[in-house]
């Protein structure tokens, strides 16, 4: 990663050298008022449109026009098993099996329907461990099981911290947290890669540490899915759960992917809410079956699902498609590094880089530590075209997304920034 090199005429190469480069013409770029366009890096939190999302919409609304109800059957893509033509993609993408995933609901909902079956406290062990900077989301979830299983939300909830003055969470607390602990704890959720510094965890490490104890492990993975090599399946994790807006580019409050591992595929004991959509296939219509439970990560369904917001995921799991996610990675890491090495260069006390400098920690967002929590700097940056998130309390997310973002992105983001630190 030594061979970054400053300069205009570096980033103007690696664009040139780029196997990917034709596909941010695949991408609606955001403009500013006088039509030039934003340097967007901001994929972590709402990821940009595939140009060919709306043909992919317009012929569902097209069949509906014509097909009304007949849809389901008649219509190219049949509503019917509309959600099948997502699984095999998008179970690549976080490395799991076909049987091992679903699209369906939102993700918070998921996540909570995970718990469901997944959080099966008793009186000795019913704790839940999470990352004390967890996405507010998610600790909301995890202390609303904790209150309605009747347990205190304080004393339920434990915290893996960073130590005093530091900003990543370390493994020998966790592992120390279970040697004290673990007994006591039924579930492990973590976020798979920290929404705040951009850490991605060692799931398998997590599990297998978690699952030593007695535990069950899940994670969030809505910053990891589409990018970063999440291997879910032999991860060995219980549960999964992300959403599709973020890398995975389906459009503004968008459907969720979920995992259940193919240890429990089977396992009809599991509790778990039911619906329509979670009965078998074969009798689902026959409307007066008795509840015949479906294999897989499918038996977690409880509706017909939105046709229009899988068309914008089945839209955009074509894009990965051709793309190939290995390469999609490997552009990630090369371009992170340059971002990176860039500011990095700056040498300037006011930022500092708080994501993990080996890229197998990471995947392409950098958490840029604003001393004096001073927000102007992102304020100003907003001024300079540049689009990136700030979260509280004093932190600047930015992510160059391999598949829509360009070295010169980085150039002129570090440049920009440049001028405006001095
Ligand atoms: C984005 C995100 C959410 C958002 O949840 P929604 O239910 O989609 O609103 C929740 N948790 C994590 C970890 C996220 O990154």
């Amino acid at each position: 990663m030594s061979n970054f090199k400053l300069g205009l005429e570096f980033a103007q190469q690696q664009d040139q050298n780029d196997e990917l480069k034709s596909f941010r013409t695949q991408f609606h770029m955001p403009k500013d008022n006088d039509g030039n366009e934003l340097i967007y890096m901001t994929g972590n939190s709402l990821g940009l449109q595939p140009k060919i999302t709306k043909d992919y919409i317009n012929q569902e609304l097209e069949d509906w026009a014509n097909l009304g109800v007949e849809g389901h059957t008649e219509g190219k893509n049949p509503w019917l098993h509309y959600h099948e033509f997502l699984t095999e993609t998008m179970a690549e993408i976080v490395g799991a099996k076909p049987l091992e995933v679903v699209v369906m609901n939102s993700l918070t909902a998921n996540l909570h329907f995970m718990m469901v079956s997944f959080y099966k406290p008793t009186s000795k062990r019913y704790k839940i461990l999470i990352e004390a900077d967890a996405f507010p989301s998610d600790k909301y979830a995890v202390e609303s099981q904790l209150r309605h299983h009747g347990y205190d939300d304080k004393d339920g909830l434990i915290l893996w911290k960073a130590r005093e003055g530091e900003e990543l969470t370390n493994y020998e607390d966790l592992e120390h947290i279970l040697k004290e602990q673990g007994d006591e704890i039924a579930l492990i959720m973590i976020g798979g890669v920290n929404y705040y510094t951009g850490q991605f965890f060692d799931l398998k490490r997590i599990a297998d540490l978690g699952h030593s104890h007695g535990c069950i492990v899940g994670f969030d993975c809505a910053h990891g899915a589409g990018n970063v090599k999440l291997n879910l399946h032999d991860s060995g994790a219980d549960f999964a759960v992300w959403c599709s807006y973020k890398y995975l580019n389906s459009g503004p409050g968008s459907l969720s992917g979920a995992f259940v591992h193919e240890r429990h595929a089977h396992n009809k004991d599991l509790n778990r809410f039911t619906g329509w959509w979670s009965h078998n296939k074969q009798t689902r219509f026959r409307m007066r079956d008795e509840f015949d439970q479906l294999p897989g990560a499918e038996g977690w369904q409880l509706s017909n699902p939105p046709i229009l917001s899988m068309a914008a995921i089945r839209a955009s799991l074509d894009v990965f498609k051709t793309a190939e996610f290995d390469r999609l990675c490997k552009k990630s890491k090369h371009l992170t590094g340059y971002f990176e090495f860039l500011l990095n260069e700056l040498n300037n006390d006011d930022i500092k880089i708080i994501t993990p400098s080996n890229p197998n920690e990471r995947g392409c967002q950098l958490s840029i530590q604003v001393k004096n929590a001073d927000k102007t700097l992102h304020n100003k940056l907003t001024e300079a075209g540049i689009i990136t998130d700030w979260r509280e309390p004093d932190v600047i997310r930015c992510a160059p997304v391999p598949l829509y973002n360009s070295y010169m992105d980085v150039y002129k983001f570090v440049e920009r920034l440049k001028t405006i630190l001095n």
